[in-house]
């Protein structure tokens, strides 16, 4: 089964997804993705962030902090899944059996840090990657 719980899409990912019979319009949520000067993927309220452009004479607003993510407007809903992300007490057990590298370990401070101050942060790494 497809595992949507604490899921996002743009339009485009979950049309193709409610396509293929994967996600139903009864278990999302859409809203605009840059709506009252914020992005709501990335919560970028930031005007340096945004970048603007006219496309068949509407103008387009799209947030370049996650743009890398595929892109992000006000003329495009999201699609969020109504099931939480299902994070159990002990979802942040983890027991690996290799010491990480510098980076992947500069990586866990950092999520740990984020965590505690229950603040909002972005890894941005290739899985698989080895350095
Ligand atoms: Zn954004």
């Amino acid at each position: 089964m497809f595992d949507i719980s604490g899921r996002e899409w743009i339009e485009e990912e979950y049309l193709r997804l409610h396509e293929q019979g994967l996600v139903q319009e009864k278990d999302v949520v859409k809203v605009i993705g840059v709506h009252n000067q914020m992005c709501e993927r990335c919560l970028n309220q930031s005007d340096e962030w945004f970048g603007t452009f006219t496309y068949k004479e509407q103008l387009i607003t799209y947030c370049r902090q996650c743009l890398d993510f595929k892109m992000v407007d006000n003329c495009h809903y999201l699609y969020r899944s109504l099931m939480p992300a299902k994070i159990t007490d002990n979802a942040h057990v983890l027991n690996i059996d290799f010491k990480l590298s510098s980076l992947q370990q500069r990586a866990s401070d950092f999520a740990k840090e984020i965590l505690e101050a229950n603040d909002l942060g972005l890894i941005w790494a290739v899985c698989d990657a080895s350095v």
